[in-house]
């Protein structure tokens, strides 16, 4: 009988030759892709020695025309429903439509005057630029604005603060339509219907009108929510009325749909897909502006007595812990949703 002896061993593929040079993933992909038009199949190829000419990038800066950056501008501001040609301008690049062919030869976007580090991330990620966050993390909003009733920017303050609502309402076009009537002197940044659709009506860098406080407090900028928050409006009836085993809502209608019974009352519950687009939407919010995903301590719906409380806060609250009047979003309103699913980090 013959002894056998048992061998390991491994015959480089061109994969793994060309891996082992040191090159990048895409390299080796557009390597492989040129082995493969020279030699043949790779699979097929005998283990040895095969030559290829490479072409390697020239290293730094790729090049793009002027109307690629321009495009690129639009693109990242429409997203938030913002103006392109604004961007361009406090980035002091308007000369590009000169030469919309020319190859750009501005500064580095890194280095453009004039834009905040997101929307220099925006602009590169839509370039394809590396570092920069996946352009996809924005959940696509429908742009409905504007309205008059916002302030142009933000006082001077930053997004700190997200306030979740309900409408009080039973649609989406409904709701714009009234934070468009001058009358009602209320707005919100987003509405998200019951289908889930995000609707924006005013812009993130400028202040909505949706988290208003009483009296003097309402002159205090210093501790006034508006300047500082983003407001999300969930279409929503809010609290229901029971008589005769039938629900109506606050305009005497009678509710179709389903109820839930939540501290004591009666509310229409909020849809699967408002859940979804709400916490996709204030993943990225917080990710944008750096709001961290936390309540205030008493809880997001609990209102504070003094509203000083509030004034150095950061995170995620109700209309409810802001105005003593106000129950939205209410306690059928799953808070605990929300919060897990930002901490799981629903993007990654
Ligand atoms: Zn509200």
């Amino acid at each position: 009988m013959t002894e056998t002896k048992r061998i390991s061993f491994s015959i480089p593929t061109a994969h793994e030759r060309l891996a082992a040079l040191g090159l990048t993933e895409e390299e080796i992909e557009r390597g492989l892709e040129l082995v493969e038009q020279k030699y043949g199949p790779v699979d097929e190829l005998v283990p040895g020695e095969y030559t290829i000419e490479l072409p390697i990038e020239e290293a730094g800066v790729p090049v793009y025309t002027n109307q690629d950056m321009i495009d690129a501008f639009y693109a990242a501001a429409r997203e938030i429903g913002e103006n392109g040609w604004g961007w361009l301008s406090r980035a002091g690049l308007t000369g590009l439509v000169a030469d919309r062919q020319g190859e750009y030869r501005g500064p580095a976007i890194d280095d453009l005057p004039g834009l905040t580090a997101a929307e220099k991330a925006s602009i590169k990620a839509i370039l394809g630029l590396t570092g920069a966050p996946p352009a996809e993390e924005a959940p696509s909003f429908t742009w409905v604005g504007p309205t008059g009733n916002c302030d142009s920017g933000r006082s001077g303050h930053q997004v700190e603060m997200i306030v979740v609502h309900y409408t009080a309402s039973g649609s989406g076009a409904g709701v714009v339509s009234w934070f468009k009537n001058p009358q009602s002197r209320v707005s919100a940044h987003y509405i998200i219907d019951h289908d889930g659709k995000i609707l924006q009506l005013v812009k993130d860098g400028d202040t909505a009108w949706h988290a208003g406080l009483p009296g003097d407090l309402a002159r205090n900028d210093a501790i006034r929510p508006n300047p500082r928050a983003i407001g999300i409006e969930i279409v929503n009836w809010g609290p229901l009325e029971k008589r005769d085993d039938k629900y109506y809502n606050w305009t005497g209608n009678e509710h179709q749909g389903q109820v839930v019974e939540a501290g004591g009352k009666y509310w229409e519950p909020y849809t699967e897909a408002q859940y979804e687009s709400l916490i996709e939407l204030v993943s990225y919010l917080c990710k944008r502006y750096n709001v961290p995903h936390r309540y205030p301590p008493l809880g997001p719906g609990t209102y504070y007595e003094r509203a000083q409380h509030l004034a150095d806060f950061h995170g995620i609250l109700g209309h409810d812990a802001i105005n003593r009047y106000k129950s939205d979003p209410g306690p059928h309103f799953d808070w605990d949703r929300l919060m897990d699913s930002l901490r799981e980090g629903v993007n990654s």
